[in-house]
């Protein structure tokens, strides 16, 4: 099948509510622009140096998502153009977004990353830390940015319903969120969960917003 096809073929699973974002990360730029192409605009990239490379290649009207763990010393790089940012997982970077920002007289929307799998290894705030940073940090000063919703990513592992109960996890951390700070937020609506294979799964539990790469481009060649 060709990328136009892979694509249409996600498209055609997903609910009219739910967003796609084309993960793009370690495929070359034609490759992106046969989804370009088949109309897709937003695309999720998680290397910082990998998105600055692609960015002034592809068209000016793509959405570039930001997905991946961000250094608060390459915020600078993306914030001219970034749409989304779905890995803030400290207050810390939140700052720096924020600051970016400003410097580019934008408003920068973000998610909170929420670490709810198993595995160690992954970023984000656990859901304790993330509600206890809202309580605690100034973050509805921080004019450069727009807190949008959250994103997570479901354990690595073969076990449905455990991944199903992660994504369940973070819809119940994104309601509390929501009810307790964003109530009179509309903006604040984005749940980002779901990769290409536990999208289906994702969106049963609540997601908006998949991220779906492989199921759209084939594997990744990390070679490249
Ligand atoms: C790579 C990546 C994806 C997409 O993964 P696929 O399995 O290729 O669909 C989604 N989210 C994040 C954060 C990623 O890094």
């Amino acid at each position: 099948m060709t990328i136009a096809e892979r694509l249409q073929a996600v498209k055609d699973t997903l609910p009219d509510n739910v967003e796609l974002v084309a993960v793009s990360k370690y495929h070359p730029v034609e490759e992106l622009m046969e989804a370009y192409d088949s109309g897709q605009r937003l695309m999720g990239e998680n290397i910082v140096q990998e998105l600055r490379t692609k960015q002034p290649l592809m068209p000016q009207d793509v959405k570039w998502h930001f997905i991946g763990h961000l250094q608060t010393n390459k915020v600078k790089y993306i914030a001219p153009y970034v749409t989304l940012i779905h890995s803030v997982d400290s207050y810390h970077l939140l700052e720096e977004i924020n600051r970016q920002a400003q410097r580019c007289g934008r408003v920068i929307d973000c998610l909170l990353q929420l670490h709810v799998a198993q595995e160690e290894t992954k970023y984000g705030f656990s859901p304790r830390e993330c509600l206890d940073m809202l309580r605690s940090q100034p973050w509805s000063t921080l004019s450069g940015v727009r807190l949008c919703g959250v994103m997570c990513m479901a354990s690595n592992v073969d076990d449905t319903e455990h991944v199903r109960s992660d994504f369940r996890n973070a819809n119940d951390v994104f309601n509390e969120i929501k009810e307790d700070f964003f109530n009179n937020s509309p903006h604040f609506c984005i749940r980002s969960w779901g990769m290409s294979h536990d999208y289906r799964i994702a969106i049963d539990e609540g997601s908006n917003m998949v991220r779906v790469g492989t199921a759209i481009f084939g594997e990744r060649n990390y070679g490249l």
